[in-house]
């Protein structure tokens, strides 16, 4: 079932998500209709508080574009990036490694607003999965970058609130208007 996806102005954005505690059958069925509301706005992550649910829970999917990342390794061992797609994941925890890179950012949440965003251009990521398991997948590019998009929703946390000083007055009076119209 695709979702509402909340917009900018909406606090549930602003809230840090509670852990998932238990994987019960509403949860596999909110992350299935995350799944099918991202694809449906051609979007390549989203988190449960932009469907308005205060959880640590995302999903993502980056396979459209194989050469988005230069390696990937995934509990330890190389891995194809199709492998691991899409990406369902609860209570991420993310170690930020490798140089700052600056690259173009957007977000479902935030309609028609693109900016470049400086982020570290590599993670280690631990991802708990429904079944009980746990993926570590250390990547960077989009995949990196994802990562760190989402678990950031999770914290309350905007792309916007990244961006620099300069950048951040150039598009305060659109933010003005977008949370305006809620
Ligand atoms: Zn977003």
């Amino acid at each position: 079932m695709i979702l509402p996806i909340v917009q900018y102005g909406h606090p549930v954005l602003r809230e840090r998500c509670k852990p998932v505690e238990e994987v019960t059958e509403e949860i596999r069925t909110l992350a299935a209709d995350m799944l099918e509301t991202m694809y449906d706005a051609n979007g390549v992550g989203l988190a449960a508080p932009q469907i308005g649910v205060a959880l640590r829970l995302a999903v993502i999917d980056v396979a459209h574009d194989p050469e988005c990342i230069s390696f990937l390794k995934v509990n330890g061992e190389d891995a194809a990036l199709e492998s691991i797609m899409p990406l369902i994941f609860i209570n991420p925890e993310l170690e930020l490694v490798g140089e700052k890179e600056r690259d173009t950012e957007g977000c479902l949440s935030i309609r028609d607003m693109r900016a470049e965003v400086t982020r570290p251009n590599a993670v280690k990521a631990t991802l708990p999965q429904f079944d009980g398991s746990v993926l570590v997948i250390e990547t960077d590019g989009l995949l990196a970058r994802a990562l760190q998009h989402e678990t950031d929703h999770l914290n309350g946390v905007l792309f916007i609130d990244r961006l620099s000083p300069a950048t951040k007055l150039s598009i305060k009076r659109k933010l003005r208007r977008l949370a305006a119209e809620g």
